[in-house]
């Protein structure tokens, strides 16, 4: 099985100990485009910038866990992968912010890999490489995946509702997008689900 895909570009040392932001990237940093191969007319979401600005200021680390079953699929080539991904940087070095690094699973989903989300592999791997409090990370995401995630290793759960999705039952807090994400994380006041 060809191994998870990582990014990684450090803006605290590896070894500072820091509360963690994980976020999904597919209609939570950027509206989804199934199999997105191309760079093309990519956006981030407006306020996607300032919010991960805002955790930045306040200690978090910024690492995002997708799941990119394109790949497996033979629909999306490494290098599209790459292409698309050095785009986002872009957009976010526009707004500003950098990611501290980026996971990515390659895997279609009948290939049963540890890494495809809710499975924990990409996570695993971001608190191999980071040293990464417990206190106070939270995981961001629009999709069951994401949040069954982020239960199944003790992180906040934040369901990001792009879509018009039922409200997920893992969900600690539902918001319309990241940046309600990240003020509810840095002023916690417990749970928010409507
Ligand atoms: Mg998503
Ligand atoms: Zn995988």
């Amino acid at each position: 099985m060809t191994p998870l895909l990582s990014y990684l570009t450090p803006v605290f040392p590896q070894t500072e100990a820091h509360p963690a932001f994980f976020l999904d990237r597919d209609d939570t940093l950027i509206p989804d485009l199934p199999y997105r191969n191309t760079p093309e007319g990519m956006e981030l979401y407006p306020n996607a910038g300032e919010a991960l600005r805002l955790l930045r200021q306040a200690g978090y680390r910024l690492i995002l866990l997708s799941n990119q079953s394109g790949i497996g699929r033979g629909r999306i080539t490494l290098p599209q992968l790459d292409a698309v991904h050095k785009r986002m940087e872009e957009l976010l070095a526009n707004e500003g912010v950098q990611l501290d690094a980026s996971y990515y699973c390659p895997h279609n989903k009948d290939e049963g890999c540890p890494c495809r989300k809710p499975a924990t592999g990409l996570y695993d791997a971001a608190i191999r490489d980071f040293n990464t409090l417990q206190n106070g990370s939270a995981m961001a995401g629009d999709r069951s995946g994401d949040l069954r995630l982020a239960k199944a290793v003790g992180l906040h759960a934040i369901q990001i509702k792009t879509a018009t999705q039922e409200i997920l039952p893992e969900a600690e807090c539902v918001v319309p997008d990241l940046l309600a994400g990240a003020n509810w994380l840095l002023d916690f006041q417990g749970a928010c689900r409507p």
